[in-house]
């Protein structure tokens, strides 16, 4: 087995702005994973916001990676499960391992991932296009190129939100899901907020105050007239219970948790507590993004739009028409390099 890391840098189509700050590219990684001639990927796409750099996921997998030889990838279950135990932490490193070890799995039963476990295609929810944060005359005018999707994700930051959601909606009627990023800081004003909000085509709001406010978010969920997700507030599967208190759903992303298999037991885990689930991405190549695609049937909600932010994918994934993604049937992850 051999099992090779490359760097690559993703450039963003438009600055992208959220609640914490700019960037122009975000630094990934990807996981080349070759064994009895089948070639497999996987991606990490580290965040800072969890303490998460390209530096301290190389070395997490230069730890990890040396765990695989002589492994029996098929018994893939517990190989990852082990995999996540081995070091804290670093579920970036551990989300691309679980991928590029299914990636293979797949191509060596010939199926893509989502028909190995046995999840219809058939029940794809559509996917949001995300809106950074940005002048209101630039968000206006990303939502009118925008206008082929279904449903939007819009970054607020708690300073201008009714100025921007206005501005929006000028040239845009389509449902809006809004993502504070932890943006509002009083429970009052975010609750004022949201009400004005689901008065003006929102859905849904991501994160409305920061994570360690639990209390404040208790009393939220109590007047909020909009469905609340804990993304930042939701990093393990540990935290559901906990979390199905002070929030109506939970926000998956396999850079979060540690790849698909953690990923499946949250989705499994939150519907028993009562809590809605969102499927979602950091800013990542189609690799990421076919990765979480595979389990996207399951879920309530999916936001897995991070490889079409960007202009410089190297891998070519599955496609998304009217705000649909269209599993394309390949094995494995289903993507190929560009
Ligand atoms: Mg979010």
């Amino acid at each position: 087995m051999d099992v090779q890391l490359a760097q690559k840098k993703l450039n963003l189509l438009h600055t992208f702005t959220t609640a914490y700050g700019s960037s122009e590219s975000r630094d990934n990684l990807m996981v080349m994973l070759s064994s009895q001639g089948i070639e497999a990927v996987g991606q990490a796409a580290p965040h800072p916001r969890y303490d998460e750099h390209i530096e301290n996921t190389s070395e997490a997998l230069a730890k990890l990676i040396p765990l695989l030889q002589g492994q029996d990838l098929l018994a893939y279950d517990g190989l990852i499960r082990r995999l996540l135990t081995e070091v804290d932490g670093a579920y970036a490193a551990k989300a691309a391992l679980d991928m590029a070890i299914l990636d293979w799995v797949g191509k060596f039963y010939n199926l893509p991932i989502y028909r190995l476990w046995g999840i219809s295609p058939a029940t794809m929810p559509i996917t949001s296009m995300t809106i950074g944060l940005d002048s209101p005359e630039e968000m206006r005018e990303r939502a009118q190129e925008l206008h082929n999707y279904a449903e939007l994700k819009v970054k607020l930051d708690g300073v201008r939100d009714r100025e921007l959601i206005s501005a929006i909606r000028e040239v845009c009627q389509i449902p809006v899901r809004v993502d504070a990023n932890e943006g509002w800081e009083d429970r009052t004003v975010a609750l004022r907020e949201i009400e004005w909000l689901a008065g003006m085509g929102v859905t849904l709001i991501e994160q409305p105050l920061p994570a360690a406010q639990y209390d404040d978010m208790v009393w939220l969920k109590q007047y909020s007239p909009l469905p609340l997700i804990a993304d930042e507030a939701f990093c393990s599967n540990s935290d559901i219970p906990r979390l199905a208190e002070a929030y109506h759903g939970i926000n998956i992303k396999l850079m979060k948790c540690g790849g698909l298999i953690v990923a499946k037991d949250a989705i499994v885990l939150a519907r028993l507590y009562g809590l809605k689930t969102m499927l979602g991405c950091m800013i990542e190549s189609s690799v990421g993004i076919a990765a979480a695609a595979q389990l996207a049937p399951l879920v309530d909600y999916v936001d897995l739009d991070g490889n079409l932010l960007i202009n410089n994918d190297p891998y070519d994934g599955h496609p998304v028409n009217q705000g649909v993604i269209q599993l394309n049937g390949k094995p494995g992850l289903g993507v190929s390099p560009k």
